[in-house]
């Protein structure tokens, strides 16, 4: 008996001391099945994440996290999958004011006859901003957290996200004709340059040099903008290889691949994300392999716009990092990530006739670590693990449409949507929570994107 009661004592204290000692953390994730896409794949169920100012402090089962930390902040993510947020690797965000304009068309008749015409008479500041929030709040919406962009005024693209919360890797359209922010490249590569001075160690903006691609700039501004991104230790974002006709046009023009010729000019170098590369020889490949160059693979762009189904297998095969986009919503129509890692692994089935190609863990890959790994980012986001940014969403897998549910992978990627994702963290700071955006007001931010609407009409009449 008095042993019992000293025994009871001594319990007692040391859960009184344990509680003391509880790390205050600013946010806890407990409840649901914790899908941390580390080295290991672990995945809790149930799990828990307790999150510290920026960053994730553990990942745990929710008693050993209870244990470890409190917070008075507890988000309960009981029916509810808790992953890293999602990497969109490519994307244009204003153009989600093109949404729709014109589609079932030609790529050149799309581009010439409405999208360029669109471009040259409604592109400002204004509109950057709006269809920036717009596409913001569409990305916040559908759980992607960090995203690659090229488009024109990007300084303020990156305020916009800034203020919405959202990581971005940022860098402006350099291209050899006139656009509404720069009458020639070297204008682009002065703005650039400021750009990148102006958002230098940002905690949530990593300045890039985006030349549009090969067919659209000369050998010196492409060796111009590698030598940029040289001296100021910056990522940079290219098209590549997105279509037959600029394979043609290289070969003419070059006697070589887009690559190859990119290749002598010196321009590759590893932390570059080449977007589409849907027209990849194996010599192209390796080319990129040995630079570590990183494509984005945007499946849904690729097929709408006929473009080709890119051999995301054979680059990976052979060596390449490959990370997930959707371009720009006017040839998507949308943002959404899960429905990029859906179509991604169902086209690789189709295009290799082999139904193993691009499995359910893989399309996950590609949408969260490989994403970080072809952003060079891979030490900060990506995955779920103590030490990396708070970048995290909690998605509902409750719906009929993803009952019963025996694998919360397979679900991620075959059944679930962008609206089913709950909460939205970037860098510790809840961005959207229970489908409420707290970073942005949506009902003006429609309002400003429909008012727009009757001058893109007006510009393409
Ligand atoms: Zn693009």
């Amino acid at each position: 008996m008095w042993l019992r009661v000293i025994v009871a004592g001594l319990v007692a204290s040391s859960l009184v001391l344990a509680q003391g000692q509880r790390q205050a953390v600013s946010l806890i994730l407990t409840g649901g099945t914790v899908v941390t896409m580390d080295a290991s794949g672990r995945v809790l169920s149930p799990g828990a994440v307790a999150v510290d100012g920026r960053n994730i402090a553990a990942v745990d089962t929710p008693a050993a996290i209870a244990a470890k930390f409190s917070s008075q902040t507890t988000i309960d993510a009981s029916g509810q999958v808790v992953m890293p947020g999602l990497i969109n690797t490519h994307t244009h965000a204003p153009m989600v004011l093109y949404r729709g304009l014109a589609d079932d068309l030609a790529l050149m008749d799309w581009l010439q006859k409405y999208i360029f015409p669109a471009e040259a008479k409604t592109v400002t500041p204004d509109f950057v901003r709006a269809g920036t929030r717009l596409a913001a709040l569409e990305m916040i919406e559908s759980g992607t957290t960090t995203y690659a962009d090229m488009y024109y005024f990007e300084e303020e693209i990156a305020r916009v996200t800034r203020e919405a919360g959202l990581r971005g890797v940022l860098g402006e359209t350099i291209i050899q004709f006139p656009v509404a922010d720069a009458k020639t490249p070297q204008e682009a590569l002065a703005r650039t340059e400021s750009f990148i001075k102006e958002f230098a160690g940002d905690d949530l903006i990593v300045p890039a040099v985006a030349p549009h691609s090969m067919y659209t700039l000369d050998a010196g501004s492409l060796k111009a903008a590698r030598a940029l991104a040289d001296r100021m230790h910056v990522p940079v974002l290219i098209h590549l290889s997105e279509t037959t006709d600029e394979g043609k046009t290289s070969e003419a023009a070059h006697q070589a691949s887009p690559t190859g010729y990119l290749e002598t000019l010196g321009f590759w170098g590893p932390r570059t994300i080449a977007a589409h590369g849907v027209w990849l020889s194996p010599d192209d490949m390796s080319i990129l392999a040995k630079h570590q160059v990183s494509v984005s693979h945007n499946p849904e762009s690729n097929m709408k716009l006929a473009s080709g189904a890119a051999k995301v297998v054979a680059m990976q095969q052979a060596g390449l990092v490959v990370g997930l986009g959707t371009d720009g919503a006017a040839s998507n129509n949308d943002l959404d990530m899960f429905e990029a890692m859906r179509q991604a692994a169902f086209l690789a089935k189709l295009q290799t006739g082999d139904p193993r190609a691009v499995p359910a863990r893989k399309a996950l890959e590609m949408a969260t670590i490989d994403g970080a790994r072809a952003l060079g980012m891979d030490r900060e986001i990506g995955s779920l693990e103590a030490g990396k940014r708070a970048d995290v969403i909690a998605v509902s897998v409750s719906s009929p449409r993803q009952t019963p549910m025996y694998d919360p992978l397979s679900h991620l990627v075959y059944v679930t949507r962008g609206d089913d994702v709950r909460t939205t963290i970037v860098n510790g700071r809840v961005l959207m929570r229970d489908r409420k955006v707290l970073t942005l007001d949506e009902p003006r931010v429609l309002n400003e994107a429909r008012a727009l609407a009757d001058k893109v009409k007006a510009a393409v009449r």
